[in-house]
C-alpha cells in the first residue's frame, strides 16, 4: 500500500467503497487522515466497517469539517447530472478528487530519490493491452514495474514506491477528470473515438478528459500520441508546437519522418538519425491485428523513453503472453475455435475482432451503446450467423434484418450452444466469437464475469459427450 500524507488529522470523505475507494481509504488512514466513508450499497459499507472505518451518511454529514471528497470514478461528476455528493461538496467548497490524485500528491511529496517513474496510459481502446504489454516489456528487461489503475489493483493498493520502480497506470477518462497534479514521466494517448459521451457531455468533454493525461508534463518528460485519428492528430500537432516535452507520434497506418510506426506488421523506430526495423509483429502471437500494432508502437516508444534498449524492447513485444477477455482463445472443439472478446464493450472495439476473421459465428448484445451495431454494417457480410443476447437483442435484430442471419438466444450459454451446433454442422473450420459491442451490466457485474460465463459455457460443451453432427 502507498500511504498518502498531507492530510494528517484532517477529515477526508471517501464516497464509493469498492476496489479503488477502499484502497484510498486505507492509504489515507495510513498517512494520518481521518477517513469519513460512505457507499449507497450496504455490503460495501459493511466491508469498510469491518476494517474499522467511520461510516457517515454524507447526505447529513457536516461538510464544513471536510477538506476533500475522494470520489469513485464510477460516480458521475458532471453528466448526465452531477451526483448528489458532487453537489454537496461544491456547495461547501470541498475539493473533489480521485485515487490517482491522491497517488500524485503522495509521489510529489516524496524525496526525489524515492520517486519512481510514472507512465500514464489512456485512449478509447487498447489501454489495458498497452498497459500490460509495457509492464511485461519492462519486467522482462529486469526492471521493477507495477501495473495498476483501471486494470488490476487500484493504484494506492500497489506496493510502496522506491526510486527504481516504474508504475504503469491505465487511466480512464473518469479517473483523469478527478486528477490534477499527476506529472507522468511518460504519457501515452492511444486514440480517441466517440465512447462514454453521456458521461462527458459530448465529444468535446471526452477529448478534454483524455487530454488531461498530458497535464503538468515538462522538460524531460515524454508524450507518446497515436496519430491515426483526427482528435489525437490535432492534440499531437498542438503539443509538438508548444515544445515543452519530447513528443513521439505513433501510427499503425503510415510511415512518418519521425516517430514510431508499424507497416505490414513490421515495427519501425524513426526516433533517431536513421530508421531502425525493430520487430516483426506477426511473430508477436498475442498482438494480432493492426489495432494491436498501434498498442505495440506506443508501448515500444514508452519503453525506449524509459531507457530500454531496442533489443530488450523487441524481445518483450514478441514474448508478451496477452490479456484475458481480449480475443482470447478459450477452447477448441473439433474444428470450432471459441474466441472471448468480452472486453469489446462498444462497436469500435468489436470492429477490431470482427475484422480479424473473414467469417464467424457472432455472439453479441448486452446493454447497447449509442448507435448500437450500425457502425459495423460493412462487416455484416462476414457474419455466418449472429446470436443475440441481453437487452440489446431485439434492436440488434432489427439492424441485422435482411443483412445477416440471426437468432435471439437471450443468454450467453444458450448462444454458445446454438453457435456451436451451427458451426459444427457447417463441417468447416469455424470461429465462434463473443465480441458483444455492448456493456455487460444488464446481465453481469462487469465484462470479466461475462467473459468467464462464455469460458464456462465452452468448457461445459467440452465436458459433454458430443453427438454426431447430424444427430
Ligand atoms: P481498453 O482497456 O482501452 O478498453 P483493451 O486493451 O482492453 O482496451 O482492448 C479492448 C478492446 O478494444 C478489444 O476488443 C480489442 O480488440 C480492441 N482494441 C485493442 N487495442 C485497440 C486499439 N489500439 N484501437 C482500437 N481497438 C483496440
Amino acid at each position: 500500500m502507498i500511504p498518502v500524507r498531507g492530510f494528517e488529522d484532517q477529515r477526508v470523505a471517501v464516497f464509493g467503497l469498492a476496489r479503488s475507494g477502499l484502497a484510498s481509504a486505507r492509504a489515507l488512514r495510513a498517512g494520518g487522515a481521518v477517513v469519513v466513508a460512505w457507499d449507497e450499497n450496504p455490503e460495501a459499507r459493511a466491508a469498510a466497517a469491518a476494517e474499522g472505518f467511520e461510516l457517515t451518511d454524507l447526505r447529513t454529514a457536516d461538510w464544513s469539517s471536510l477538506v476533500s471528497l475522494v470520489l469513485s470514478p464510477g460516480v458521475p461528476l458532471t453528466h448526465p447530472e452531477p451526483h448528489w455528493t458532487v453537489k454537496l461538496a461544491k456547495a461547501a467548497g470541498v475539493e473533489i478528487i480521485g485515487d490517482i490524485e491522491l497517488f500524485a500528491r503522495a509521489i510529489n511529496a516524496a524525496p526525489i530519490h524515492k520517486r519512481p517513474k510514472v507512465v500514464a496510459i489512456t485512449g478509447t481502446n487498447g489501454k489495458s493491452t498497452t498497459t500490460a504489454l509495457l509492464g511485461h516489456m519492462l519486467t522482462a528487461a529486469g526492471r521493477d514495474a507495477r501495473i495498476g489503475g483501471n486494470i488490476g489493483l487500484g493504484v494506492l493498493g500497489l506496493e510502496d514506491m522506491h526510486g527504481g520502480a516504474v508504475y504503469v497506470f491505465e487511466l480512464s477518462s473518469y479517473q483523469l477528470d478527478l486528477t490534477f497534479s499527476l506529472k507522468p514521466d511518460v504519457a501515452i494517448l492511444l486514440n480517441i473515438t466517440p465512447d462514454h459521451l453521456d458521461r462527458h457531455g459530448g465529444m468535446e468533454g471526452y477529448v478534454a478528459a483524455k487530454r488531461r493525461v498530458l497535464l503538468n508534463q515538462g522538460v524531460g518528460d515524454t508524450a507518446v500520441i497515436g496519430v491515426d485519428d483526427a482528435a489525437c492528430q490535432q492534440i499531437c500537432t498542438e503539443i509538438t508546437a508548444a515544445n515543452r516535452r519530447t513528443t513521439w507520434p505513433i501510427s499503425a497506418r503510415k510511415a512518418m519522418g519521425r516517430g514510431v510506426y508499424a507497416l505490414q506488421g513490421v515495427l519501425y523506430d524513426a526516433t533517431g538519425d536513421r530508421v531502425i526495423e525493430v520487430a516483426d509483429l506477426l511473430r508477436a502471437r498475442s498482438l494480432p491485428g493492426r489495432h494491436n500494432w498501434q498498442n505495440a508502437a506506443a508501448a515500444y516508444a514508452a519503453a525506449r523513453a524509459l531507457g530500454l534498449s531496442v533489443e530488450d524492447a523487441a524481445t518483450g513485444l514478441v514474448t508478451f503472453p496477452g490479456l484475458v477477455h481480449r480475443m482470447e482463445t478459450v477452447g477448441e472443439i473439433e474444428t470450432v475455435r471459441f474466441v472471448n472478446d468480452s472486453k469489446a464493450t462498444n462497436a469500435d472495439a468489436a470492429r477490431q475482432a470482427m475484422s480479424s476473421y473473414p467469417r464467424f459465428y457472432w455472439i453479441a448484445g448486452g446493454r447497447a451503446k449509442a448507435g448500437g451495431i450500425e457502425p459495423l454494417e460493412d462487416l455484416f457480410p462476414r457474419i455466418a450467423k449472429a446470436y443475440l443476447v441481453g437487452e440489446a437483442a431485439e434492436d440488434f435484430a432489427k439492424t441485422l434484418d435482411g443483412k445477416a442471419p440471426y437468432r435471439l438466444t437471450d443468454t450467453i450459454e444458450a448462444a454458445v450452444a446454438a453457435a456451436f451446433a451451427d458451426a459444427r454442422a457447417s463441417g468447416e473450420p469455424a470461429i465462434v466469437l463473443l465480441s458483444p459491442a455492448c456493456a455487460s451490466f444488464d446481465q453481469f457485474p462487469d465484462f470479466e464475469v461475462r467473459g468467464e460465463a462464455f469460458r464456462s459455457a465452452v468448457h461445459g460443451l467440452l465436458q459433454r459427450p458430443l453427438k454426431g453432427a447430424t444427430g
